[in-house]
């Protein structure tokens, strides 16, 4: 009974007898393998062992006891035929001190949390468990085929070095990730997917539509709404400036928060500041009714429908007297066609923000990381469901 335990917390292959541990190391097994042939790695001819080591290996974890090791005699043989000498290890992977299982256990411990926090949870040196797990973890990523891609930008420092990443809209899962931001930088990322696309999403850039024309040319682009609706409180926020008596009473951020919401998840009297502000300034109002048109437009559920209600945003904004807003049309018209599909289409962009939401903490619980490759490996490892 208590060897059957044992050998489920210390599994080893069959021809392993384990002891129980000693009173005063509870936490060291001994591991006795029955005799066996062992053939020349070489020749594959018949071998002597000439002599053999007592070592010791980390091999798994138990709460309250630690890690825990197992002890055995590492044989060195050499062969009859071809004269060559070497060490045997069972086929567990011993290196230095540790057992390949162990190794792999404890790179799997690294998803979602530091590398620094697994390496003192369990009492090894940080270098080491930072070797494992970039020595491990590259083959526990697998290849996922998507239908829906989201293809975007992300910046590692803001203002100076940039990435862009392609994730399967479907799970959320990063699927490649390329330094830099430029048109060939995206061709080469989107290149990189695996299965029949059929929907790409991405934000307004030229760069983007361009190499997803290249790549891409059947499929459909449609257009992030999240970026869409950026414009407008990013003109909305650039605007606060001039709106002297609402600056006066509130914060900032109050004021963005209530310009950006839709006007009806906001309270009664947040909606009597909105009335204000809106007669405060005339640009302020006019980028607020475009925006809550806007998000009529994107309610839109035929193609008929779409394009009518496109057209009379269109009509009404191109070329308007508030300056901002004609811009944020001028970019919509030349991507008019795009934008018909985007208001069908049912995919939402919710998953690739909650994506960018999760590089932002992975980042951030790295403190940075020097290695961008490695920054690219654990984002790939930990992002999707
Ligand atoms: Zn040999």
């Amino acid at each position: 009974m208590c060897s059957k335990f044992i050998k489920l917390i210390l599994p080893l292959p069959c021809f392993f007898e384990i002891a129980l541990p000693s009173d005063e190391e509870p936490n060291v097994f001994r591991a006795t393998a029955a005799p066996q042939t062992i053939a020349c790695p070489i020749c594959a001819g018949a071998t002597v062992c000439h002599d053999r080591v007592l070592r010791r290996f980390r091999h798994g974890y138990a709460w309250h006891i630690g890690v825990l090791w197992i002890e055995l005699f590492v044989p060195r043989q050499r062969c009859k035929d071809c004269g060559c000498t070497f060490t045997f290890d069972y086929g567990l992977g011993l290196l230095h001190s540790s057992t390949e299982a162990f190794r792999l256990e404890i790179t799997k411990r690294c998803h979602g949390r530091s590398i620094a926090e697994v390496a003192r949870e369990y009492k090894l040196p940080y270098t080491t468990v930072e070797r494992w797990f970039y020595t491990y973890a590259p083959n526990q990523l697998v290849e996922e085929e998507a239908q829906h891609i989201c293809v975007d930008e992300f910046a590692l420092r803001k203002g100076h070095n940039y990435a862009t990443s392609v994730l399967n809209a479907a799970t959320g899962r990063i699927l490649a990730i390329v330094p830099h931001r430029d048109q060939d930088t995206i061709e080469t990322v989107l290149k990189k997917v695996t299965g029949k696309v059929q929907t790409v999403i991405s934000d307004f850039a030229p760069a983007m539509v361009g190499a997803i024309q290249a790549v891409y040319p059947t499929a459909i682009h449609v257009l992030d709404r999240f970026h869409l609706v950026q414009f407008f409180t990013a003109a909305q926020q650039r605007r606060r400036r001039y709106l002297g008596e609402a600056k006066k009473q509130h914060k900032a951020r109050f004021i963005d928060r209530c310009l950006a919401r839709k006007p009806d998840e906001l309270t009664e009297e947040e909606r009597l500041f909105v009335q204000q502000w809106l007669l405060e300034d005339f640009h302020t109002k006019h980028i607020y009714e475009a925006l809550n048109h806007m998000r009529y437009v994107l309610k839109a559920t035929t193609k008929g429908q779409a394009s009518r209600r496109l057209g009379d945003w269109l009509t009404r904004y191109q070329f308007h007297d508030c300056g901002v807003v004609a811009k944020i049309a001028k970019t919509v018209v030349l991507r008019k066609e795009a934008m018909i599909d985007t208001i069908q289409s049912h995919l939402s962009n919710g998953i690739m923000e909650g994506t960018n939401n999760k590089i932002k903490l992975i980042k951030r619980r790295g403190f940075g990381y020097r290695n961008d490759a490695h920054l690219f490996l654990r984002l790939q490892l930990e992002t999707g469901h």
